[in-house]
């Protein structure tokens, strides 16, 4: 007999695996454009601080919030940032990554059948993370004809009393956009009415290609509710360390670490000291790998336009672009699927991001600009050939 929980089968399979699975069933010259990761390696001072920290016996178990430093470097950057200050001890919890960082948030401030809400298309696991905190995740879809802009009043209209938090994605995945600062504030006014929390999803801070990026926590005045996280993933390069954390109101952060205490213990005490260098040393690398995806981001929008029934709007961060393509026949699912099998491209059906994103593809840019080119020369022959 097994028993398997239901928790763990009620999930609905993951669009992009799905993509995933049938490239490798496929195999042969692909184009992989379905990859959510920095196709950077580690820098290599970040290496160095690893090594150095195994070396050196730092291989113990550490605080369930975090190494001192560690914490003190984030609060220092996050006080840096939004001009609010946070103290290392009482306002920062590191995790295993940015998911840990969400799931545990979730899970300290979530009743069983808590709403959380979540603008759509977004990440898949906000919903799973959700279920599994026991709350109950709300899409609220966004429109395609406004580019997926934060409507605040589509979500202020679905927050009552049973809301735990709204998720706010910027720059989002997939869209790329960075959110209108009028539009979140509205958001978060409402928010603080219903004392719900605002989570702030700023993986993707640091890959803005415009000027005018603040992380939510600088422009709102709601230190009680707004939860930021934000983790070395993206911004390093740095996906395989699985380290992340959470800022936010002190009672959340020792709620949350207590739970991460019953479940990780800690973060790896190695990805902790590595985090560190990251976070405290040279941060060229960064630049030099936020100027590569501008590139090719440019790159991308451009040939974009060349081509015909297609279109996409222009990411302001992240490495995704979502293409419109709904002139051609079937669902987003369908065309992501005929894109591999006939034209060898990969990429994630919109509607792995929930319904909203029906008629859009997402494309990564996180690979060389020589397969991006390929990968558009392959998805123009498809258009030429299904709409001539
Ligand atoms: N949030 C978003 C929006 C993401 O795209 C991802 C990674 N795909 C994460 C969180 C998870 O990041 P981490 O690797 O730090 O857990």
């Amino acid at each position: 007999m097994t028993r398997i929980a239901s928790r763990a089968t009620d999930f609905e399979r993951s669009g992009i695996r799905v993509m995933f699975e049938l490239a490798e069933e496929q195999g042969g010259d692909l184009v992989r454009l379905e990859v959510g990761e920095p196709d950077f390696d580690t820098p290599e001072h970040v290496i160095d601080a690893a090594e150095q920290s195994a070396r050196s016996g730092e291989t113990h178990y550490t605080s369930g919030a975090g190494i001192p430093e560690l914490r003190t470097a984030i609060a220092e950057r996050m006080t840096d940032e939004t001009g609010v200050s946070f103290d290392p001890e009482r306002h920062v919890s590191v995790t295993s990554g940015a998911m840990e960082a969400l799931f545990l948030a979730l899970s300290a401030i979530a009743e069983p059948g808590d709403d959380v809400l979540i603008p759509t298309p977004a990440w898949p696991n906000y919903r799973n993370q959700a279920r599994l905190a026991g709350a109950t995740p709300v899409p609220i879809p966004l429109s395609a004809d406004d580019g997926f802009d934060l409507d605040p009043d589509r979500i202020i209209e679905q927050l009552s009393q049973d809301t735990a938090a709204v998720i706010l994605t910027t720059p989002s995945n997939p869209t790329g956009q960075v959110y209108d600062e009028d539009a979140v504030r509205e958001v978060v006014e409402a928010a603080r009415e219903y004392d719900a929390f605002v989570i702030a999803d700023e993986v993707y801070d640091r890959l803005t290609y415009g000027d005018d990026y603040r992380r939510i926590a600088s422009y709102t005045d709601y230190s009680e509710g707004l939860l930021t996280v934000d983790s070395c993933s993206k911004t390093y390069a740095m996906t395989g360390w699985r380290l992340g954390w959470l800022v936010g109101p002190e009672d959340v952060i020792s709620a949350a670490t207590s739970l991460g205490e019953s479940t990780t213990a800690c973060p790896s005490s190695i990805a902790q000291h590595a985090a560190l260098a990251a976070v405290t040393g040279p941060q060229d690398p960064v630049h030099e790998m936020r100027a590569a995806f501008r590139e090719r981001r440019n790159y991308l929008v451009n040939r974009v336009e060349e081509i015909p029934h297609v279109s996409c709007p222009r990411p302001d961060g992240a490495f995704y672009a979502f293409l419109e393509v709904s002139e051609l026949g079937g669902t987003s699912a369908d065309v992501a699927e005929r894109l591999l099998s006939e034209y060898g491209v990969v990429t994630a059906p919109g509607t792995a991001f929930g319904d909203a994103g029906e008629g859009y593809l997402r494309l990564s840019f996180a690979n060389s600009m020589e397969r991006i080119e390929l990968g558009l020369d392959r998805l123009a022959a498809m258009v030429e050939d299904e709409r001539n």
